[in-house]
């Protein structure tokens, strides 16, 4: 008998034999002749896309993922992936008491209740399951939980080798299931038919990311266009925007002095297409940024700017400082980030002196000898540097900080013992916490009637509104893991 899923199968790998069936029978917008045909089209290849891919091939379906760049992953890649989860072996195995309602606070701690609950329940509920398919798939993880920043017990887990280690084991999982892949192919547009059913994309191939463009979505023409079809759903895991300069700029202008970390293709141009059939957007304007160093780490210190003048007080979260850091920039109508220099003692006192030790070693943080060295290399003027120095020593002195820096804090460190650390203090943009608005099954929702725009998925940082003001750390991970398994399960409810 052939029910739908077997005539499915039937024609899995055909390309535009059967255009004429297919048109009869979906209605679609005329003359669209399509080149490649898949039951599902991935646009991205990061952590999110993979997870999807990888439970749909797992269940038989043909999945073709596109990725726009010409390397694989995203910025997944660059990620370390501590990956918060409930309950999880390393959990229950270290006897830690651990509950769905103080993941939750500490969720919505972070996010100043700008984070919706269900999303937040999405991802706390489905972290365990999410764990143990990644580890079904090959990834592996440390035998250690991780106590992070924000987390109110230990709870994430290390992926052994990062985003690189954990992609590259997904994508092989991927890759022996059938699943097919294609790089330099961009997405340009969302194919529907004439009841706005979302059935293919339009894409370029042998597509170019050319960085030298002050905006690639917009100027870049290379590569051939062709046309894609999917039987069953189009999925956008196609990340955040923190790149785009242009487009972060207009969401919220201070973003347009801040740096990036994140990978070359975080630009907005896949968000607009979904926007442009009709998809929500949702808390745009909301960053979460970095610092080249932990942020905790920052209180040892003083952050100095361009005229070496100390302006806020260094013990805070990476949230509140860099908007203090941006906002003081923006007063000084300067592009000149600040510098943020530790003593001796300082750096003694830091979280781990060892990886403190690897920023040198990665030129991300510079070791001087003398105050010279210092202030020559970051061009501060030599007198006022001293000055601002003196006076955070004397606040030490009588326990008294002019920007109320809690001294307690700091385990005697001083500002004047060499050798002394230095780098810039640039807020990185390294997560875009707006995006599209999906329900938790990820179908996304249509603004005139919040109903799904049928066919399409988003999953993973393209997504908004889940994780609020200030995503918490580790919980990128297991939101794009969720988002990818829900979608999955639903095309595959859907057959
Ligand atoms: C340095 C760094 C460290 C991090 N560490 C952690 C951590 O330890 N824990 C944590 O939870 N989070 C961490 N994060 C955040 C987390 O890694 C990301 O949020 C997550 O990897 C995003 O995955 P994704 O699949 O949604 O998107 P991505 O991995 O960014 O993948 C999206 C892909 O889509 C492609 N694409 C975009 N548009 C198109 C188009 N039109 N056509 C075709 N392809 C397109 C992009 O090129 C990209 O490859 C970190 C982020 C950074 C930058």
């Amino acid at each position: 008998m052939i029910n739908r899923r077997n005539f499915l199968k039937t024609l899995t790998g055909t390309t535009i034999a059967l255009p004429s069936i297919l048109n009869a029978n979906e209605n679609l917008k005329k003359d669209i002749k399509f080149d490649e045909i898949a039951d599902v089209i991935i646009v991205g290849s990061g952590v999110s896309a993979h997870i999807c891919a990888a439970y749909l091939v797992k269940n038989k379906l043909d999945v073709l993922m596109i990725e726009k760049m010409d390397r694989i992953g995203g910025n997944s890649v660059l990620s370390q992936q501590d990956f918060a989860v409930l309950n999880s072996d390393l959990q229950i195995k270290a006897g830690i008491k651990d509950s769905e309602e103080l993941f939750l606070n500490d969720l919505n701690k972070a996010g100043a209740g700008y984070n919706h609950l269900e999303h937040s329940l999405r991802i706390i509920r489905n972290s365990n399951e999410a764990y143990e398919f990644a580890k079904s798939c090959g990834v592996k993880y440390a035998n250690k939980l991780k106590f992070l920043g924000g987390h109110s017990v230990a709870r994430s887990v290390e992926t052994i080798g990062g985003g690189g280690a954990c992609i590259k084991a997904l994508h092989e999982f991927f890759l022996a299931n059938k699943g097919r892949f294609k790089n330099e192919t961009k997405s340009d547009e969302i194919i529907q038919d004439e009841n706005a059913k979302v059935i293919g994309i339009s894409v370029r191939e042998n597509y170019r990311f050319d960085r030298n463009l002050a905006n690639d979505d917009r100027q870049n023409l290379s590569g051939v266009k062709k046309n894609y079809k999917a039987r069953l759903a189009v999925v956008f895991a196609t990340g955040g925007f923190s790149r785009d300069v242009e487009f972060r700029s207009i969401v919220n202008p201070r973003l347009r002095l801040a740096k990036s970390p994140s990978s070359l293709g975080q630009t907005a141009g896949a968000l607009k297409q979904m926007l442009k059939i009709g998809a929500i957007a949702t808390q745009l304007a909301l960053s979460r940024f970095s610092f080249g160093i932990p942020t905790e780490d920052l209180i040892y210190g003083i952050m100095l700017d361009k005229n070496a003048k100390r302006f806020l007080n260094e013990d805070g979260d990476r949230q509140g400082l860099s908007n203090k850091i941006l906002a003081h920039m923006q007063n000084l109508n300067t592009t000149s980030y600040p510098t943020i220099i530790l003593d001796s003692t300082g750096f003694a006192n830091s979280h781990d002196p060892n990886r403190m030790q690897s920023f040198i070693i990665a030129g991300k943080m510079k070791k001087f000898d003398t105050l010279d060295e210092l202030a020559n290399h970051f061009k501060l003027n030599k007198d006022e540097l001293l000055k601002s120095m003196q006076i955070y020593e004397d606040g030490i002195k009588k326990n008294k900080d002019e920007f109320k820096k809690d001294l307690s804090k700091i385990k005697n460190s001083s500002m004047s013992k060499a050798p002394f650390y230095a780098m810039t203090a640039a807020p990185g943009l390294s997560y875009t916490p707006g995006g599209v608005w999906a329900d938790t099954n990820m179908r996304v929702l249509h603004i005139s009637n919040y109903e799904p725009i049928k066919g399409l998925y988003a999953i993973g940082e393209a997504t908004g509104g889940v994780h609020g003001q200030a995503r918490l750390t580790s919980c990128s991970i297991p939101d794009c893991m969720t988002s990818g398994i829900a979608c999955a399960k639903d095309i595959l409810k859907g057959i």
